[in-house]
């Protein structure tokens, strides 16, 4: 079996064939840094990360490119409305690029909190006005530009494969059918490359160009980066399915109106998550956005007890491209499968005499069965454990189904304990729910409840303060440095604090 993707582009399921063997380059669209992501917007990321840890799970060598969209993205997609970032930095009374500064921080608390691995490349837009300009250029000396009213226009009718990636039929909207028109624009579907001075004379970044001073539309810059990075044609892209009409649609007449030739091979899309209407839900029902208020940010989730990781638990529940409906329920439904599952794999580890999550094994690709049929040399209990998880992700990154092979791998009896912890940690490269350390940490904590330990009383800040030490001093007996770990226990024993080493680490109590 090989990995097989659903690619908008065909509306079909394809095998997946990367452009360089063994390699895969991927641009997934980034946030606008305008305000916080909403709990849709990571869903987002999470997909992404399910692509990104898969694709490493199965052997390749991945380059994942993110935007950071800090200029030209409007409230309305398609050229109207108004300027997102600068529409905040006026209500707040800010600066563009303090109010980018903060919500890309912002941003990548969130991701950092769901388990998302980093991209390799993170461009912001504000750093590639000279790829952005010279890709504009290119498309003026093909002929497919015009300016119009201070702005340069992308003319669709230069373009004969159009609208290809969302099957829109550019007869049907000329006859008005999709947008408010601009009347600028020589067909609704036209769109802008550079704004100058026809529209936010007050836009608070601007750089010279060819076409005056102004700023770049909003596709523009996803084109530009991901071919700076990527190169001109590379293997996938994603976005949310919101994409698919206007900005990815827009992305290809920019990048294949340059360049001439086809550009990504895979096009995947995540489907929205919308709001349930239920009894207890404040929030409106429907797809959840920013201008609908029905907003909801991965901290309000956190301040009413879950962790991010029940919500990546819950999202990866789903399959990406079905509309996932989200209501308290379901989280709490999610938060108690991830604790069972925790629970579980607690037993496991306890069975396997694991007490630190650094001493699981993770079977690398050399060691395991591998879907591209390279032999390994886990156990043939491991392989077959493994080959289940691989032929879940690759129908079609198919989550719910790898989670329910998570699932049967931490009731399974054909495997020792450590051999199943190993799996467990595995696919937790992939799933990334924290079970290992989770499943740790719920061990030692039952072990100080039994011991009657102090370590328990997280909430009390000198308690806080003696775990640190504690923990320190774990450290510190690691690295041999033996003085250290000495003195902080004679420090602790002076304030009346016994600290006593377990299998499961160090515990204390207070005299
Ligand atoms: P933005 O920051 O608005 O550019 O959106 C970031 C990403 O979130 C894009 O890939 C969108 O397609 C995606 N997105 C926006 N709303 C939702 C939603 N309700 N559910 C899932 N994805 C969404
Ligand atoms: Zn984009």
């Amino acid at each position: 079996m090989a990995l097989r993707l659903f690619n908008t582009m065909s509306r079909n399921i394809e095998d997946f064939v990367p452009i360089h063997e063994g390699k895969c380059g991927f641009y997934g669209c980034g946030p606008t840094v305008y305000n916080y992501a909403h709990i849709g917007n990571l869903r987002a990321y999470v997909f992404l990360d399910l692509l990104d840890k898969t694709l490493t799970f199965m052997g390749y060598d991945i380059t994942h490119v993110m935007n950071i969209t800090d200029i030209g993205h409007l409230t309305g997609d398609a050229d109207d409305g108004e300027d997102k970032m600068l529409k905040t930095a006026q209500e707040k009374g800010e600066s563009v690029l303090q109010i980018a500064d903060f919500y890309t921080k912002a941003f990548f608390s969130d991701i950092d909190k769901l388990n998302i691995r980093h991209p390799d490349v993170i461009c912001k837009a504000t750093d590639h006005l000279p790829e952005m300009i010279a890709l504009n250029k290119r498309l003026e000396e093909n002929g497919h530009t015009y300016m119009a009213g201070g702005n340069l226009y992308f003319d669709v009718t230069t373009f004969p494969d159009y609208g290809k990636l969302a099957r829109l039929n550019l007869e049907d909207l000329k006859a008005g059918a999709r947008i408010v028109v601009d009347k600028n624009k020589r067909n609704p579907c036209d769109f802008v490359l550079w704004f100058t001075k026809s529209k936010f004379e007050k836009q608070a970044l601007t750089w010279d160009s060819p076409w005056g001073r102004g700023y770049p539309g909003w596709h523009i810059e996803c084109a530009a980066m991901s071919m700076k990075y990527l190169g001109e044609h590379f293997d996938i892209h994603t976005g949310g399915i919101d994409h698919i009409p206007i900005h990815h649609t827009n992305e290809i007449a920019e990048a294949e109106g340059a360049t001439g030739k086809k550009w990504v091979n895979y096009w995947l899309h995540n489907e929205f998550l919308v709001i349930a209407k239920t009894k207890d839900s404040q929030e409106a029902s429907g797809k959840m956005s920013k201008s609908k208020g029905n907003f909801l940010t991965l901290q309000r989730l956190i301040d009413r007890g879950y962790s991010a990781l029940d919500y990546r638990f819950f999202l990866l529940g789903a399959h990406y491209r079905s509309q996932v409906a989200f209501s308290w329920e379901a989280m709490n439904s999610a938060k108690q499968a991830r604790e069972a599952l925790i629970k579980r794999v607690a037993k496991v580890l306890d069975k396997a005499g694991v007490t630190n999550p650094e001493d699981v094994e993770v079977l690398k690709l050399k060691d395991r069965a591998h879907a591209n049929g390279k032999e390994g040399t886990g156990t043939k209990e491991q392989k077959a454990w493994l080959e289940k998880f691989s032929v879940a992700l690759e129908a079609d990154l198919n989550s719910p189904k790898a989670l329910s092979v998570l699932q049967s791998v931490v009731k399974s009896k054909d495997m020792s304990a450590v051999e199943c912890a190993q799996v467990i940690a595995t696919i937790d490269t992939v799933t990334s729910f924290d079970v290992i350390k989770e499943a740790c940490k719920s061990n030692k904590k039952k072990l100080a409840r039994e011991l009657g330990s102090d370590d328990l009383h997280a909430n009390d800040p000198e308690a806080a303060e003696i775990s640190k030490l504690v923990q320190e001093r774990t450290i510190a007996k690691k690295a041999k440095d033996f003085a250290r770990a000495d003195s902080i226990r004679k420090d602790l024993a002076d304030r009346g604090i016994t600290v006593t080493d377990t299998p499961h680490g160090a515990v204390w109590v207070r005299d």
